[in-house]
């Protein structure tokens, strides 16, 4: 049988195409702060993968820490929170922490990653929110610039040459952000969120109110979107 009787048949049994979701991140625990809610809801249906620019091997307070090792424990921590929330798989692309530079060797590795992965949705900081760390606005700048060049068919020929086509994703997320204008609820996945951020072991001593911090900040974002627990983010449709 051919037509719509038809179709009214097959819908119910269509099964939800899953997406793959893409985290850009400065540092080994900025996905789990910034977006851990939205991964573990996304993880139940789609295929996450996070990406990591620095190991964050200055982010200790212990003078006397080696930095290889710090860099080495962190991401072992970033693995453990990623798998808990079942993230597919994390990529260290081992930048010098607190040298990001919005450079060209970090925008073609991202715009290879972004061919390879084919993303509909990318997250990474919002660069124009009021930071401290100057590694997120190089992070998020190198991502946008990333994504033209994984989008357009002349940039860098190269990427054809290797087998990687042109890739638009459907949607950018800026995440931490002062305005958002997109808000995720995740009042089902709270608890697994802060149970990830606990995973980075290294930094909670850094940390001491970090509980108080992300409880009043997803709750602001929650109010927003009329949630009780939310994530926030600036969306761009690109
Ligand atoms: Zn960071």
């Amino acid at each position: 049988m051919t037509g719509p009787i038809s179709l009214v048949y097959i819908r119910p049994y269509m099964k939800k195409s899953s997406r793959s979701r893409l985290i850009i991140m400065a540092h080994p625990d900025d996905p789990e702060l910034a977006c851990g809610g939205s991964i573990a809801r996304w993880a139940e249906h789609d295929s996450v993968f996070n990406i990591i620019v620095s190991c964050g091997e200055k982010g200790t307070w212990n003078k006397n820490a080696s930095p290889l090792l710090v860099a080495s424990k962190r991401e072992q921590e970033a693995k453990k929170a990623a798998q808990f929330l079942g993230v597919k798989k994390v990529i260290f692309l081992r930048h010098p922490d607190g040298e990001v530079a919005t450079m060209k060797t970090l925008k073609l590795e991202l715009a290879a990653l972004i061919r390879k992965l084919k993303p509909y949705t990318i997250v990474t900081h919002d660069p124009w929110s009021r930071y401290f760390h100057p590694d997120h606005r190089a992070t998020a700048h190198a991502v946008i610039e990333g994504i033209m060049i994984a989008r357009e068919w002349h940039f860098y020929q190269f990427l054809l040459e290797i087998g990687l086509q042109p890739y638009r994703p459907k949607e950018l997320l800026l995440g931490i952000t002062d305005q958002p204008n997109y808000v995720n609820d995740i009042t089902q996945t709270y608890k697994k969120k802060i149970k990830a951020i606990s995973i980075h072991k290294s930094q909670l001593a850094q940390l001491p109110d970090w509980k108080k911090r992300v409880h009043n900040h997803v709750r602001k974002d929650g109010a927003v979107g009329g949630y009780k627990f939310g994530e926030g983010f600036y969306k761009l449709h690109i």
